[in-house]
């Protein structure tokens, strides 16, 4: 498998873009991380070791996006975040609504949905994404003590 660096050379060489030590350090920065972030997050924490315009920073986004590197994963206050998938095993997300927690799991019987779905409408299946939202059990207890 290549590296994520090297998807994304290839991506910026057939595209006819250029590659920059810019983006070489947004790629870096995703790959060391393991959380669901937003492009601010990002950005704060990419100003820590180098000087970065947030412009160019939300330009790459959808370049990582359609490189395969990263993906949309879901809307939180109005935000959307991010998580990267490339060599990743395809992932859903489990998210309590009180304290924002996030759960990842992986169902084979959604794979199969999938399948079955596109293949009656005659798709081709490129993954799917499942969100399921509830309140977690600490949110439920403290939930319970508000109102004893
Ligand atoms: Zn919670
Ligand atoms: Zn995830």
């Amino acid at each position: 498998m290549n590296s994520e660096i090297e998807v994304l050379r290839d991506y910026i060489r057939r595209h006819g873009l250029r590659f920059t030590p810019e983006r070489e350090a947004i790629v870096k920065e995703i790959f060391s991380r393991h959380d669901h972030f937003t492009v601010e997050e990002l950005y704060l924490s990419l100003r820590r070791s180098r000087p970065i315009s947030r412009a160019s920073l939300y330009r790459t986004i959808p370049l990582l996006i359609e490189a395969g590197l990263i993906s949309e994963v879901f809307q939180d206050s109005g935000q959307t975040r991010y998580e990267h998938t490339y060599g990743h095993e395809q992932h859903c997300h489990l998210r309590c609504q009180s304290c924002g927690e996030v759960i990842e799991f992986h169902e084979d019987t959604l794979e199969a949905l999938g399948q079955r779905v596109a293949g009656e409408h005659g798709y081709r299946l490129n993954g799917h994404r499942l969100e399921v939202l509830g309140c977690c059990p600490a949110c439920q207890d403290k939930a319970r003590a508000r109102e004893d």
